[in-house]
């Protein structure tokens, strides 16, 4: 007989899980028997479904570099004893902790499928329940015995996503992820429709590792026009500063000022990266397009090519926690190490 499929779901906080407080109005993380008990359906899928709860549920703004670790040292426990993962999150920073995952879990063979929803589990009009039903039934689908979506993905209303290549970017309505420069890895309606061309499948079946070493020292500068040069400088200046996720205007573009230039020069040839990625919901930095951004190449600004802000963030993290040389780290970032960026070359 087969195999009983089973499933660990780790419920971190978030939305899904708050109540209304009675005293203030304001939204607060509940404990998890309160979420098992408002989806009694998930019974009826005859899978043995394992849950792990946050001993204090947070707010996913509360969400840090050490809750990414608790999580990566989960899945390693468990990767053998369950066939997939689903993590209850919430919203506000998800992209960041599956960005963050889809680098520390090194040949990951299984499904982690993050979700949660904008509105309360409790609430009539809920998304949640449609989130973690459809997640835990995408954690346990499999194809000739193996995993379907052996990635960290993100799952919300109706798509299946990678991980590292979402951002929310609605506060507002139920689909508050969108994947602008990579195509869902399943659509998701009557029928769950896998986009196998778009889903990464190991070709080797190592042990999967983890790597706990974050750093974060680490700033984004955001440029807009008329920045004060006070401002680039005491960016630039933050004590024990490793790299910065410098964000752009359209392909790559910046100020050319010599103030800036110069500045920027200055922070390179001390060491630190500036990693460049554009403002725009979707496209990538193509440096040297303009001459706007031409400069930036000449004094070894490194183009971060179409990755979001989230997954620069923490590959940012996870490449200075690694030991490496710059000249490493530089080469690193403008690969694909989870599938986070596209190379030029697959345009
Ligand atoms: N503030 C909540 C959180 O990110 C929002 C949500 O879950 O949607 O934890």
């Amino acid at each position: 007989m087969d195999k009983q499929t089973s499933i660990l779901l780790i419920y971190t906080g978030g939305t899904i899980g708050m109540i209304n407080d009675p005293e203030t109005g304001a939204l607060r993380a509940f404990d998890f028997e309160h979420i098992s008990a408002q989806v009694p359906a998930l019974k009826r899928f005859g899978y043995k479904i394992h849950s792990i709860s946050f001993e204090k549920p947070i707010d996913s703004s509360d969400i840090h570099p050490k809750v990414w670790i608790k999580l990566a040292k989960i899945i390693q426990e468990n990767h053998d004893k369950y066939d997939g993962f689903v993590i209850l999150h919430g919203t506000d920073t998800m992209s960041y902790s599956a960005s963050a995952l889809s680098f520390m879990l090194e040949n990951l063979h299984k499904p982690v499928i993050f979700t949660g929803s904008q509105l309360p589990i409790e609430t009539i009009r809920t998304d949640g329940k449609e989130n973690i039903i459809t997640s835990i039934e995408i954690a346990a689908a499999k194809r000739n015995g193996k995993p379907i979506v052996p990635e960290v993905c993100v799952y919300f209303e109706n798509y299946l996503y990678r991980g590292n290549r979402t951002r929310k970017y609605n506060a507002e309505y139920f689909d508050a992820f969108e994947s602008p420069n990579y195509p869902p890895l399943a659509n998701v309606g009557i029928h769950i429709k896998y986009n196998y061309d778009a889903i990464h499948y190991p070709r080797h079946d190592k042990l999967i590792k983890i790597n706990k070493k974050l750093d974060s020292n680490i700033g984004v500068l955001k440029l807009f026009p008329g920045i004060k040069k006070e401002f680039v400088q005491a960016v630039l200046s933050t004590k024990e500063l490793k790299a910065v996720v410098m964000e752009t205007f359209g392909s790559g573009n910046g100020p050319t000022d010599d103030w800036f230039i110069k500045l920027l020069k200055e922070a390179i040839d001390k060491g630190i990266i500036i990693l460049n990625i554009t403002q725009c919901n979707a496209g990538s930095v193509e440096l040297g397009r303009y001459e706007t951004s031409a400069r930036f190449t000449e004094i070894g600004v490194v183009s971060g090519g179409d990755m979001t802000t989230e997954a620069a963030i923490t590959k940012l993290m996870f490449l200075l926690g690694q030991n490496l040389t710059i000249s490493e780290l530089k080469n690193y970032l403008q690969k694909s190490i989870a599938g986070e960026i596209t190379l030029t070359n697959d345009y």
